[in-house]
């Protein structure tokens, strides 16, 4: 790694623990995983400030602490089986395959599933099943889950997600109006029916039903 390749991570990571992703295995897994793959064309040069950045198809790859803080509330165990919903550019993904036994992806842009599959084969990450689909619906074939990570807002926690999880699974997703405040949402399942805590403010692009047509 060259001096300036060692300092942008240096930074990189500091800027991850200054808002808040303290916890040791979501920090090793964010500095194993490089943004830059994730990030392409005009922006790339920005994959290590802690911003977002649009990606293909009009949707965004999210900010890197955002991606830290939602990754740490998810509570990731080495055993988990894990339902991501909004693939975008496979970066949250790549993130949660070094924390988790097995990652399941959807987005409802093909294009977006096909690049981010081909990035996942090349870093080598076998243990991540991407899949154009409406994540609305969950993925009923590989329910239930032990953790949900949703990275595009709905009004409300989807009811077909709130039926995959397991009990004592947790599910992380933004919540709200697009265009309005969202909130991100942490919700646990438990024996008797679900307990939900409101984290912090967040920004997302709107979870849409249906799979978008082939551009
Ligand atoms: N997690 C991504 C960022 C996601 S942006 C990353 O790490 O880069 C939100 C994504 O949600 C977009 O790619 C959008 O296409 C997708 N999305 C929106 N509604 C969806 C739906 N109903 N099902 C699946 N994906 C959806």
């Amino acid at each position: 790694m060259s001096p300036e390749d060692a300092e942008r991570k240096m930074q990189f990571l500091f800027a991850l623990r200054s808002r808040g992703v303290t916890d040791a295995r979501v920090l090793g897994a964010m500095e194993k995983i490089d943004r830059g793959p994730f990030v392409r064309g005009l922006f790339a040069e920005r994959a290590y400030d802690d911003t977002p950045l649009p990606i293909a198809c009009g949707q965004t790859i999210s900010q890197p602490s955002v991606v830290g803080l939602m990754t740490q509330a998810l509570e990731v165990s080495p055993r988990d089986k894990v339902l991501e919903v909004g693939t975008g550019s496979g970066y949250q993904a790549a993130i949660l395959s070094l924390l988790a036994r097995r990652v399941y992806t959807v987005d409802r842009h093909p294009r977006l599933v096909r690049e981010a599959r081909v990035i996942f084969d090349e870093l080598g990450l076998n243990n991540i099943t991407s899949l154009t689909a409406d994540g609305c619906f969950g993925l009923s074939e590989q329910a239930p889950f032990d953790r949900i990570l949703v990275t595009a807002a709905a009004e409300d926690p989807p009811g077909p997600l709130l039926a995959q999880l397991k009990e004592g699974g947790i599910m992380v997703l933004p919540v709200g109006q697009s265009d309005t405040v969202q909130h991100l949402i942490r919700v646990r399942r438990t024996a008797s029916g679900f307990d939900y805590d409101e984290l912090r403010p967040v920004r997302f692009v709107p979870l849409v039903e249906g799979v978008a047509r082939e551009t």
